[in-house]
């Protein structure tokens, strides 16, 4: 009796053992039908997210995909990848997308994030925070070297248009600002600027770099990001 239980057990257990195997054997031997060309092929010739083309034509279509692509900008078309380029053709077109004309000064002011001083900043290259307008003077009229000041004929910080900045000297900015009250001793935080520091923080951002860039402590930046202060935001 004990023995006869034992057989079957055995058999038992043989069987689904086998029975697993077959199951096994089929799911990796499974042959699915690419959608381009419809041939039916080993799984092993699909990428594991792209179960519908072959890897042979999913890769032909990418590079066709990548082999042209138009400027955002002045919509003409480019080969992309060229130095990093994927949405525009070329650098004037990338920075001519991020401005709005304001038709009664001329000023191209900046769309993107604005400095605690007013600046415009720009992810330009390595430089994460790139001054832009500093950015659109070298670009649209080069030769900008590191010491030199750039001054804002229109006395709109926001503007980058090439035209209403002009080289000065350091000195020579300092008293235009003063003359035109620009110079404050420290900006205030404001609303934007609490919310603004939370998000980059989140994102990522070291408390020292946002320190930087706020120019406060390391600490009125915690507690601005952990609501010590500012907690009504
Ligand atoms: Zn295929
Ligand atoms: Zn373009
Ligand atoms: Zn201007």
């Amino acid at each position: 009796m004990i023995f006869s239980i034992l057989q079957t057990n055995i058999i038992h257990d043989n069987v689904i053992r086998e029975l697993i195997n077959m199951l096994r054997k089929d799911l990796v031997m499974s042959y699915i039908q690419c959608k381009i060309c419809k041939r039916e092929l080993d799984v092993k010739n699909f990428y594991k997210k792209q179960r519908s083309t072959c890897k042979n034509c999913y890769n032909k279509n990418r590079q066709e995909k990548y082999k042209k692509s138009i400027c955002r900008y002045c919509k003409e078309e480019f080969r992309p990848g060229i130095k990093g380029r994927y949405r525009y053709c070329k650098d004037e077109c990338r920075l001519k997308d991020k401005i709005a004309v304001d038709d009664k000064t001329g000023c191209w002011n900046w769309q993107g994030s604005i400095s605690l001083r007013g600046y415009g900043k720009i992810v330009w290259g390595s430089n994460t925070g790139a001054l832009a307008h500093r950015v659109y003077y070298q670009v649209f009229k080069g030769n900008l070297k590191d010491n030199k000041v750039i001054i804002h004929s229109c006395d709109n910080t926001r503007c980058v248009n090439p035209e209403h900045l002009r080289i000065g000297t350091r000195k020579e900015n300092t008293e235009d600002a003063q003359l035109k009250g620009r110079l404050k001793l420290r900006s205030r935080l404001t609303r934007e600027h609490v919310i603004n520091i939370r998000k980059l923080y989140h994102e990522g951002t070291s408390p020292e770099i946002l320190a930087k860039m706020y120019k406060r402590s390391q600490g009125t930046i915690m507690d601005i990001v952990y609501r010590v202060s500012w907690k009504e935001i």
